[in-house]
């Protein structure tokens, strides 16, 4: 580019390093569009302070977005009356609102975290596979250190892992949360929690209760609901109507369950699991619930 001749050779000097940087600095804009982390209103925005980026073309810029090609660029350009050498410090109100509303990303309301907990044998995994039948909800599946059951699969029921395994995911620091119970170890896989919610998905982990105290104790947004047997009668007919574990192991779950049915006040909710439909409803209109 040719430089009016009445510059000194060190005005020069100093407006080609301005150029590059002026360049380096645009070229740094483009590549965080492309990428996907800065938004045209982002850009716009910065724009407004700083005089390199304001001196971007507009068709520069839209062609950076992903997805838009020169001619889609060209085609938005003249869709919304804005010249191909339009620069962004040159944009009038109405051509800039135009742009900010063509490339406009719909906000992701991030998704409710619900803990249900409570005491073994009391319904909580009735109602969880109750609740993955619901589009509104997304059932964490947990990692576990104990056997399967004869009707579970690893991966839909839970993620059965070695001790060794199990151990490598604490250490790695994979897990939300977890716990011992009844001798074996429980835990709930955090990534794929944290990438539901930010999908906005709402998210149900059904955990026992110093997991869901965990969970409390680090993260402010989850709500915990606490699952109540209608009676202890009802609680030691269904662990004895499940039929899965053995004599000691019943009659151990039994015990803690004694310890677990104090823990409910520590709850956000309590809900008594009387009709599965019900309490399905109830998660569900809390999830709804706003605020
Ligand atoms: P948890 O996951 O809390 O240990 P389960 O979901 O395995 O408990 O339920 C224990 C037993 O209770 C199962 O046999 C289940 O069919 C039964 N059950 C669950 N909810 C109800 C209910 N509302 N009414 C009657 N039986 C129920
Ligand atoms: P079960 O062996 O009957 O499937 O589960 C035993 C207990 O472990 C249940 O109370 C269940 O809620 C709990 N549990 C299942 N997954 C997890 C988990 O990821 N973390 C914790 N803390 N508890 C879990």
């Amino acid at each position: 580019m040719a430089l009016p001749p009445k510059l000194t050779p060190e005005q020069r000097s100093a407006a080609l390093a301005q150029a590059t940087i002026s360049r380096r600095v645009r070229a740094d804009i483009k590549k965080s569009v492309r990428e996907g982390s800065l938004s045209i209103s982002g850009v716009l925005e910065l724009a407004k302070s700083d005089v390199a980026i304001g001196k971007m073309r507009v068709l520069e810029l839209l062609e950076s977005v992903p997805g838009v090609g020169r001619i889609r660029a060209l085609a938005i350009l003249e869709r919304l009356g804005i010249s191909i050498p339009r620069k962004i410090q040159g944009l009038g109100i109405h051509q800039r609102n135009a742009l900010l509303q063509e490339f406009k990303t719909p906000s992701l309301a991030r998704g409710r975290l619900i803990v249900l907990s409570g005491p073994g044998g009391v319904g909580k995994s009735t109602v969880a596979n109750a609740l993955r039948k619901s589009s509104d909800f997304w059932v964490s599946v947990s990692a576990t250190t104990r056997a399967p059951r004869a009707n579970e699969k690893d991966g839909v029921d839970y993620f059965f892992l070695t001790q060794e395994e199990f151990d490598r995911r604490i250490a790695d620091d994979e897990f939300l949360e977890w716990a011992s119970f009844a001798g074996a170890r429980y835990g709930t896989p955090a990534k794929a929690v944290e990438g539901a919610l930010a999908q906005g998905r709402n998210v149900l982990l059904e955990i026992e209760i110093e997991g869901a105290r965990q969970v409390r104790s680090h993260s402010s947004e989850a709500i915990l609901v606490f699952l109540e047997p209608p009676s202890w009668e009802d609680l030691v007919s269904r662990l004895e109507g499940r039929g899965s574990d053995s004599p000691e192991r019943r009659a151990h779950r039994l015990e803690l369950a004694q310890t677990e049915l104090a823990a409910a006040k520590e709850f956000d909710v309590v809900l008594i699991n009387d009709q599965v439909e019900k309490v399905v409803g109830s998660l569900l209109s809390l999830a709804r619930s706003t605020g």
